[in-house]
Protein backbone atom coordinates (compact mmCIF):
# COMPACT_ATOMS: atom_id res chain seq x y z
CA UNK A 1 0.00 0.00 0.00
CA UNK A 2 2.20 2.26 1.07
CA UNK A 3 4.33 1.83 -2.17
CA UNK A 4 1.99 2.27 -4.18
CA UNK A 5 1.53 5.53 -2.64
CA UNK A 6 5.07 6.38 -2.99
CA UNK A 7 5.15 5.33 -6.65
CA UNK A 8 2.34 7.74 -7.79
CA UNK A 9 3.84 10.85 -5.93
CA UNK A 10 6.62 9.97 -7.42
CA UNK A 11 5.59 9.76 -10.43
CA UNK A 12 3.85 13.29 -10.54
CA UNK A 13 7.19 15.30 -9.06
CA UNK A 14 9.92 13.13 -10.49
CA UNK A 15 8.21 11.93 -13.57
CA UNK A 16 11.56 11.03 -15.39
CA UNK A 17 12.02 8.41 -13.44
CA UNK A 18 9.20 6.82 -13.97
CA UNK A 19 8.36 3.18 -12.87
CA UNK A 20 8.92 -0.50 -13.72
CA UNK A 21 6.50 -1.82 -16.35
CA UNK A 22 5.34 1.30 -18.11
CA UNK A 23 7.00 3.90 -20.38
CA UNK A 24 8.13 7.31 -18.32
CA UNK A 25 5.85 9.99 -18.44
CA UNK A 26 7.51 13.28 -19.50
CA UNK A 27 8.07 15.59 -16.27
CA UNK A 28 6.54 18.48 -18.06
CA UNK A 29 3.15 17.31 -18.77
CA UNK A 30 3.11 19.11 -22.01
CA UNK A 31 6.08 17.88 -23.65
CA UNK A 32 6.11 16.00 -26.70
CA UNK A 33 6.34 12.11 -26.14
CA UNK A 34 9.22 10.70 -28.17
CA UNK A 35 7.67 8.45 -30.71
CA UNK A 36 3.93 10.43 -30.69
CA UNK A 37 2.48 11.61 -33.92
CA UNK A 38 2.60 15.43 -34.30
CA UNK A 39 -1.34 15.49 -33.86
CA UNK A 40 -1.36 13.89 -30.03
CA UNK A 41 2.00 16.35 -29.43
CA UNK A 42 -0.09 19.56 -30.56
CA UNK A 43 -3.17 17.84 -28.35
CA UNK A 44 -0.75 17.37 -25.60
CA UNK A 45 0.75 20.99 -25.97
CA UNK A 46 -2.53 22.54 -25.92
CA UNK A 47 -3.61 20.89 -22.68
CA UNK A 48 -6.16 19.06 -24.62
CA UNK A 49 -4.93 15.54 -23.47
CA UNK A 50 -3.54 14.65 -20.33
CA UNK A 51 -0.07 12.28 -20.35
CA UNK A 52 -0.30 9.14 -18.90
CA UNK A 53 3.25 7.84 -19.75
CA UNK A 54 1.28 4.88 -21.88
CA UNK A 55 0.80 5.08 -25.38
CA UNK A 56 -2.62 5.67 -26.64
CA UNK A 57 -3.93 6.41 -22.90
CA UNK A 58 -4.57 9.88 -22.02
CA UNK A 59 -6.63 11.99 -19.59
CA UNK A 60 -8.80 14.76 -21.43
CA UNK A 61 -9.25 18.18 -20.27
CA UNK A 62 -12.74 19.99 -19.44
CA UNK A 63 -12.28 21.41 -23.14
CA UNK A 64 -12.47 17.85 -24.49
CA UNK A 65 -14.55 16.31 -22.82
CA UNK A 66 -17.27 19.20 -23.44
CA UNK A 67 -16.61 18.67 -27.17
CA UNK A 68 -16.99 14.71 -26.36
CA UNK A 69 -20.42 15.48 -23.96
CA UNK A 70 -22.00 17.08 -27.05
CA UNK A 71 -21.52 14.93 -29.50
CA UNK A 72 -22.35 12.00 -26.79
CA UNK A 73 -26.11 14.74 -26.39
CA UNK A 74 -26.02 14.22 -30.02
CA UNK A 75 -26.42 10.23 -30.03
CA UNK A 76 -28.76 10.64 -27.42
CA UNK A 77 -30.94 12.83 -29.05
CA UNK A 78 -31.37 10.45 -31.76
CA UNK A 79 -31.63 7.53 -29.23
CA UNK A 80 -33.70 9.31 -27.62
CA UNK A 81 -36.48 9.53 -31.02
CA UNK A 82 -36.02 5.86 -30.99
CA UNK A 83 -37.80 5.43 -28.15
CA UNK A 84 -34.06 3.87 -26.74
CA UNK A 85 -33.92 2.92 -23.48
CA UNK A 86 -30.49 4.44 -22.00
CA UNK A 87 -28.14 2.31 -20.39
CA UNK A 88 -24.77 3.52 -18.62
CA UNK A 89 -22.50 0.66 -18.39
CA UNK A 90 -19.34 0.31 -16.27
CA UNK A 91 -16.20 0.06 -17.70
CA UNK A 92 -16.10 -3.36 -17.24
CA UNK A 93 -17.76 -6.43 -18.23
CA UNK A 94 -18.77 -10.04 -16.20
CA UNK A 95 -16.09 -12.69 -17.35
CA UNK A 96 -19.51 -14.97 -18.06
CA UNK A 97 -20.81 -12.15 -20.55
CA UNK A 98 -17.61 -11.59 -22.40
CA UNK A 99 -17.31 -15.30 -22.75
CA UNK A 100 -20.49 -15.46 -24.24
CA UNK A 101 -20.23 -12.66 -27.11
CA UNK A 102 -17.24 -14.70 -28.48
CA UNK A 103 -14.59 -12.18 -28.23
CA UNK A 104 -12.18 -14.13 -27.18
CA UNK A 105 -12.77 -16.34 -30.03
CA UNK A 106 -12.42 -13.51 -32.41
CA UNK A 107 -9.65 -10.94 -30.94
CA UNK A 108 -7.83 -12.32 -27.99
CA UNK A 109 -5.06 -9.94 -28.86
CA UNK A 110 -6.98 -7.04 -28.11
CA UNK A 111 -8.62 -7.61 -25.10
CA UNK A 112 -8.03 -7.41 -21.39
CA UNK A 113 -8.75 -8.39 -17.83
CA UNK A 114 -8.73 -7.49 -14.49
CA UNK A 115 -6.77 -9.37 -11.80
CA UNK A 116 -7.18 -9.05 -8.28
CA UNK A 117 -5.17 -10.14 -4.94
CA UNK A 118 -7.01 -12.62 -2.60
CA UNK A 119 -3.58 -13.60 -0.24
CA UNK A 120 -3.45 -12.73 3.11
CA UNK A 121 -0.37 -11.29 5.00
CA UNK A 122 2.05 -13.85 4.01
CA UNK A 123 1.04 -13.37 0.12
CA UNK A 124 0.66 -9.63 0.72
CA UNK A 125 4.48 -9.36 2.25
CA UNK A 126 5.57 -11.50 -1.17
CA UNK A 127 3.61 -9.21 -3.45
CA UNK A 128 5.72 -6.03 -1.97
CA UNK A 129 8.73 -7.58 -2.38
CA UNK A 130 8.23 -8.83 -5.90
CA UNK A 131 7.28 -4.92 -6.55
CA UNK A 132 10.36 -3.69 -4.75
CA UNK A 133 12.93 -5.99 -6.83
CA UNK A 134 11.13 -5.42 -10.20
CA UNK A 135 9.92 -8.43 -10.57
CA UNK A 136 6.93 -10.19 -12.14
CA UNK A 137 4.15 -9.30 -9.50
CA UNK A 138 1.18 -9.35 -11.85
CA UNK A 139 1.77 -13.42 -11.83
CA UNK A 140 0.84 -13.03 -7.82
CA UNK A 141 -3.11 -11.84 -8.52
CA UNK A 142 -5.78 -13.99 -9.69
CA UNK A 143 -8.26 -13.10 -12.38
CA UNK A 144 -11.45 -11.39 -11.12
CA UNK A 145 -14.46 -12.12 -12.32
CA UNK A 146 -14.63 -9.06 -14.76
CA UNK A 147 -12.83 -8.07 -17.62
CA UNK A 148 -12.33 -4.88 -19.79
CA UNK A 149 -15.06 -3.90 -21.67
CA UNK A 150 -14.29 -4.10 -25.08
CA UNK A 151 -17.84 -2.81 -27.17
CA UNK A 152 -20.16 -1.03 -25.22
CA UNK A 153 -23.30 -3.11 -26.72
CA UNK A 154 -21.91 -6.25 -25.22
CA UNK A 155 -23.34 -5.55 -21.84
CA UNK A 156 -27.14 -5.30 -23.32
CA UNK A 157 -27.09 -8.71 -24.95
CA UNK A 158 -27.93 -10.65 -21.72
CA UNK A 159 -30.41 -7.99 -20.34
CA UNK A 160 -32.69 -9.59 -23.44
CA UNK A 161 -32.06 -12.88 -22.72
CA UNK A 162 -35.59 -14.53 -22.89
CA UNK A 163 -38.96 -13.74 -25.56
CA UNK A 164 -38.75 -9.94 -26.86
CA UNK A 165 -41.28 -7.74 -26.87
CA UNK A 166 -43.07 -7.11 -30.20
CA UNK A 167 -41.23 -4.86 -32.29
CA UNK A 168 -37.80 -6.08 -30.30
CA UNK A 169 -35.90 -3.71 -28.00
CA UNK A 170 -33.33 -0.61 -28.55
CA UNK A 171 -30.68 0.78 -26.49
CA UNK A 172 -28.80 3.53 -26.05
CA UNK A 173 -25.63 2.34 -24.48
CA UNK A 174 -22.21 3.90 -24.02
CA UNK A 175 -19.02 2.82 -21.94
CA UNK A 176 -15.20 3.29 -21.78
CA UNK A 177 -13.91 0.51 -23.65
CA UNK A 178 -10.47 -0.89 -23.77
CA UNK A 179 -8.62 -2.40 -27.06
CA UNK A 180 -4.73 -3.31 -26.15
CA UNK A 181 -3.90 -2.04 -29.63
CA UNK A 182 -1.26 0.56 -28.69
CA UNK A 183 -0.35 3.56 -31.01
CA UNK A 184 1.17 7.01 -31.49
CA UNK A 185 -1.73 7.41 -33.85
CA UNK A 186 -4.07 10.45 -32.14
CA UNK A 187 -7.08 8.27 -33.29
CA UNK A 188 -6.36 4.77 -32.05
CA UNK A 189 -6.45 4.41 -28.41
CA UNK A 190 -6.60 2.01 -25.78
CA UNK A 191 -9.00 3.35 -23.67
CA UNK A 192 -11.82 5.28 -25.37
CA UNK A 193 -15.94 6.33 -24.91
CA UNK A 194 -18.15 3.86 -27.45
CA UNK A 195 -21.82 5.49 -27.84
CA UNK A 196 -24.23 2.79 -29.55
CA UNK A 197 -27.49 2.70 -30.76
CA UNK A 198 -28.11 -1.13 -30.26
CA UNK A 199 -31.38 -2.77 -31.56
CA UNK A 200 -32.19 -6.51 -30.63
CA UNK A 201 -35.48 -7.50 -32.58
CA UNK A 202 -36.49 -9.77 -35.97
CA UNK A 203 -34.23 -10.05 -38.74
CA UNK A 204 -36.07 -7.56 -40.80
CA UNK A 205 -36.06 -4.57 -38.06
CA UNK A 206 -32.58 -5.75 -37.46
CA UNK A 207 -31.31 -5.06 -40.77
CA UNK A 208 -33.26 -2.05 -41.10
CA UNK A 209 -31.95 -0.55 -37.88
CA UNK A 210 -27.83 -0.79 -39.71
CA UNK A 211 -29.35 0.63 -43.05
CA UNK A 212 -31.38 3.19 -41.46
CA UNK A 213 -28.72 4.14 -38.27
CA UNK A 214 -25.69 4.30 -40.58
CA UNK A 215 -27.51 7.20 -42.78
CA UNK A 216 -28.54 8.54 -39.93
CA UNK A 217 -24.85 8.55 -38.30
CA UNK A 218 -23.50 10.11 -41.45
CA UNK A 219 -25.88 12.92 -41.55
CA UNK A 220 -25.32 13.62 -38.17
CA UNK A 221 -21.37 13.39 -38.67
CA UNK A 222 -21.20 15.34 -41.61
CA UNK A 223 -23.41 18.60 -40.07
CA UNK A 224 -20.50 18.54 -37.88
CA UNK A 225 -18.46 19.45 -40.79
CA UNK A 226 -16.67 16.27 -41.23
CA UNK A 227 -16.32 15.00 -44.75
CA UNK A 228 -17.79 11.16 -44.31
CA UNK A 229 -17.88 8.49 -46.42
CA UNK A 230 -19.30 5.07 -45.79
CA UNK A 231 -16.94 1.63 -46.55
CA UNK A 232 -17.89 -1.76 -46.21
CA UNK A 233 -15.08 -3.06 -43.81
CA UNK A 234 -14.00 -5.91 -41.78
CA UNK A 235 -13.37 -6.70 -38.08
CA UNK A 236 -9.22 -7.46 -37.70
CA UNK A 237 -10.34 -11.04 -36.31
CA UNK A 238 -7.14 -12.83 -35.14
CA UNK A 239 -5.42 -15.35 -36.84
CA UNK A 240 -5.83 -17.77 -39.80
CA UNK A 241 -9.09 -18.36 -39.32
CA UNK A 242 -9.95 -14.65 -38.93
CA UNK A 243 -9.15 -14.11 -42.29
CA UNK A 244 -12.23 -16.39 -43.68
CA UNK A 245 -13.85 -14.53 -41.09
CA UNK A 246 -12.85 -11.11 -42.43
CA UNK A 247 -13.83 -12.04 -46.40
CA UNK A 248 -17.18 -13.36 -45.28
CA UNK A 249 -18.01 -10.24 -43.28
CA UNK A 250 -16.84 -8.03 -45.94
CA UNK A 251 -19.07 -10.24 -48.89
CA UNK A 252 -22.09 -10.04 -47.20
CA UNK A 253 -21.55 -6.34 -46.20
CA UNK A 254 -22.12 -6.74 -42.25
CA UNK A 255 -20.24 -4.41 -41.50
CA UNK A 256 -19.63 -0.54 -42.89
CA UNK A 257 -17.84 1.90 -41.66
CA UNK A 258 -18.05 5.94 -41.82
CA UNK A 259 -14.67 7.04 -42.54
CA UNK A 260 -12.71 10.36 -42.56
CA UNK A 261 -9.74 12.06 -43.41
CA UNK A 262 -8.17 13.22 -40.19
CA UNK A 263 -5.66 16.15 -41.19
CA UNK A 264 -2.33 14.65 -39.14
CA UNK A 265 -3.30 10.87 -39.83
CA UNK A 266 -2.91 8.90 -42.84
CA UNK A 267 -5.42 7.76 -45.03
CA UNK A 268 -9.37 7.19 -43.47
CA UNK A 269 -10.41 6.66 -39.91
CA UNK A 270 -13.57 5.22 -39.21
CA UNK A 271 -15.41 7.52 -36.63
CA UNK A 272 -18.62 5.32 -36.48
CA UNK A 273 -20.00 1.65 -37.73
CA UNK A 274 -22.68 0.33 -38.67
CA UNK A 275 -22.89 -3.67 -37.66
CA UNK A 276 -25.24 -6.23 -38.59
CA UNK A 277 -24.65 -9.82 -35.87
CA UNK A 278 -27.25 -11.41 -38.01
CA UNK A 279 -28.06 -13.64 -35.01
CA UNK A 280 -24.94 -14.18 -33.41
CA UNK A 281 -25.88 -12.75 -30.00
CA UNK A 282 -29.29 -14.14 -30.48
CA UNK A 283 -28.23 -17.62 -30.17
CA UNK A 284 -25.05 -16.51 -27.19
CA UNK A 285 -27.67 -14.95 -25.13
CA UNK A 286 -30.95 -17.46 -25.60
CA UNK A 287 -32.71 -14.47 -27.28
CA UNK A 288 -36.12 -15.24 -29.32
CA UNK A 289 -38.01 -12.25 -30.65
CA UNK A 290 -41.59 -12.08 -30.60
CA UNK A 291 -42.55 -14.32 -33.09
CA UNK A 292 -39.98 -17.02 -31.44
CA UNK A 293 -37.40 -16.70 -33.94
CA UNK A 294 -33.89 -16.49 -32.45
CA UNK A 295 -33.40 -12.63 -32.37
CA UNK A 296 -31.11 -10.69 -34.62
CA UNK A 297 -29.61 -7.57 -33.53
CA UNK A 298 -27.41 -4.48 -35.34
CA UNK A 299 -25.55 -1.46 -33.28
CA UNK A 300 -24.82 1.67 -34.76
CA UNK A 301 -21.09 2.41 -32.69
CA UNK A 302 -19.90 5.85 -32.33
CA UNK A 303 -16.02 6.55 -31.69
CA UNK A 304 -16.47 9.03 -29.71
CA UNK A 305 -13.11 10.08 -29.00
CA UNK A 306 -11.93 9.86 -32.62
CA UNK A 307 -14.98 12.19 -33.48
CA UNK A 308 -13.33 14.81 -31.22
CA UNK A 309 -10.33 14.30 -32.43
CA UNK A 310 -11.12 14.16 -36.14
CA UNK A 311 -13.16 17.55 -34.96
CA UNK A 312 -9.97 19.10 -33.02
CA UNK A 313 -7.77 18.02 -36.22
CA UNK A 314 -10.54 19.83 -38.88
CA UNK A 315 -11.38 23.19 -37.14
CA UNK A 316 -8.49 23.69 -34.98
CA UNK A 317 -7.46 23.25 -31.72
CA UNK A 318 -9.42 25.90 -30.14
CA UNK A 319 -13.29 24.57 -29.74
CA UNK A 320 -14.16 28.23 -29.08
CA UNK A 321 -13.56 29.28 -32.25
CA UNK A 322 -15.37 26.75 -34.49
CA UNK A 323 -18.15 27.58 -36.55
CA UNK A 324 -21.13 28.81 -35.05
CA UNK A 325 -23.27 25.76 -36.39
CA UNK A 326 -20.97 22.79 -35.29
CA UNK A 327 -20.66 24.74 -31.32
CA UNK A 328 -24.57 25.28 -31.96
CA UNK A 329 -25.03 21.37 -32.38
CA UNK A 330 -22.66 20.31 -29.87
CA UNK A 331 -24.51 22.91 -27.38
CA UNK A 332 -21.07 24.94 -27.19
CA UNK A 333 -22.35 28.19 -28.35
CA UNK A 334 -22.89 30.78 -25.74
CA UNK A 335 -26.02 33.13 -25.51
CA UNK A 336 -23.68 35.97 -27.10
CA UNK A 337 -22.20 33.82 -29.74
P1 LIG B 1 -15.81 -1.27 -33.91
O1 LIG B 1 -16.59 -2.12 -32.96
O2 LIG B 1 -14.41 -1.76 -34.10
O3 LIG B 1 -16.52 -1.00 -35.20
O4 LIG B 1 -15.64 0.12 -33.17
C1 LIG B 1 -16.68 1.09 -33.14
C2 LIG B 1 -16.06 2.45 -33.19
O5 LIG B 1 -15.23 2.64 -32.03
C3 LIG B 1 -15.11 2.66 -34.36
O6 LIG B 1 -15.80 3.09 -35.52
C4 LIG B 1 -14.20 3.74 -33.84
O7 LIG B 1 -14.78 5.00 -34.05
C5 LIG B 1 -14.13 3.45 -32.36
N1 LIG B 1 -12.86 2.75 -32.05
C6 LIG B 1 -12.57 1.44 -32.27
N2 LIG B 1 -11.32 1.16 -31.88
C7 LIG B 1 -10.79 2.33 -31.42
C8 LIG B 1 -9.51 2.71 -30.88
N3 LIG B 1 -8.53 1.83 -30.72
N4 LIG B 1 -9.34 4.00 -30.52
C9 LIG B 1 -10.34 4.90 -30.64
N5 LIG B 1 -11.56 4.61 -31.13
C10 LIG B 1 -11.79 3.34 -31.52
ZN1 LIG C 1 -21.82 -2.84 -30.93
Amino acid sequence: MTVMVQTHVHYAEEATTGYPGTLVAPSDPRAPVAGHSSLVDKMLKAGLLVPTGVLGLYGRSGVYQDVADGVGLMVRRWGQDLGAQRVHLPPVLARSTFLHTNYLESFPDLMGSVHVFTGGDAEHKQLLQRVASDGDWPALLEPADVVLCSAACHGVYPLCTGTLPEGGRIFDVQSSCFRHEPSVNAARLQSFVMHEIVHVGSAESAWNHREEGLACGLRMLEGLGLSMRAVPASDPFFGRVGNVLAAGQLEEQLKIEGVTPIPGTEGETAVMSANSHRDHFGKSFGIHSAAGEVAHSACVAFGIDRIVVAMLAVHGLDPASWPFYVRAQLGLAGPQA
